[in-house]
């Protein structure tokens, strides 16, 4: 069995050390896993199970045992909620997997506003994504409420909607789990407590969830029959 790693965890008020990490996350991200909370380490784990032989920069992971995933949830993003890409969505997408992307999904980025930021490995090219009204991502398709880069495959998402997750689902050995607390802990950890759901009780949260995505959605929809009327 392959070796597993997660990303050190990110460093307080040092933006250009946490671009870095994010970009050598991004050269991975073809293996990654997930994100897990672990209620032994009370940490969430952004697990890479890269294959053997492959390069990976100690400086951002540290390899962990497969037995401190035994008792972890696994985070999930239940199609339906949407609420990450649609408003103050934040998304961005770094240079080193612009280079990944298909032609014509890339000449979209490249026109997008960019930022340049110094890190410890070299600059980092830092392109916006959070450019449609209220803040979403150009990527999300309001209709359908899906990722436009999802047909290319799943690891050409930047890297930062991969590892970002809102806690609220996770699941563990076939079981659905929704978060019912939350403590920080003054040793800098965090717990989070679940508390295990039926399908059903799943699905009113999702619905719950995807209020936002749905009021936004009407909003678009009446735009739309307003301009086309005016035509
Ligand atoms: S809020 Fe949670 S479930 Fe909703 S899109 Fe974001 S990560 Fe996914
Ligand atoms: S790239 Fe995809 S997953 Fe990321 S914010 Fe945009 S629509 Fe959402």
């Amino acid at each position: 069995m392959g070796k597993v790693f997660v990303l050190r965890e990110p460093r307080k008020g040092n933006r250009e050390w946490n671009f870095y990490a994010l970009r050598e996350a991004a050269r991975l991200k073809r293996w990654f896993d997930g994100v897990y909370y672990s209620p032994r380490l009370h940490r969430l784990l952004a697990v890479f199970r890269p294959t053997p032989g492959t390069h990976v920069n100690v400086l951002v992971f540290e390899e962990i045992g497969e037995s401190i995933l035994a008792d972890a949830y696994r985070m999930e993003c239940p199609k339906g909620c949407n609420r990450c890409c649609v408003i103050h969505s934040g998304a961005f997408i770094l240079d080193v997997e612009v280079r990944m992307l298909p032609d014509e999904v890339k000449s979209v980025v490249l026109r997008q506003p960019r930022e340049t930021i110094i890190t410890p490995g070299g600059k980092v090219r830092v392109y916006r994504l959070d450019t449609e009204a209220m803040g979403r991502c150009i990527f999300f398709d309001v209709e359908s409420g899906e990722c436009k880069l999802e047909v290319y495959g799943k690891h050409l998402k930047p890297v930062v909607c991969l590892l970002t997750y809102c806690t609220v689902f996770a699941s563990k050995d076939n079981r659905l789990f929704l978060k019912s607390g939350y403590k920080e802990l003054r040793s800098g950890g965090v717990l989070i407590y679940y508390r295990e759901v039926n399908e059903k009780q799943w699905k009113r949260m999702v619905d719950r969830m995807g209020l936002v995505w749905k009021k936004y959605r009407k909003v678009v929809r009446s735009q739309r029959v307003g301009t086309e009327a005016l035509r």
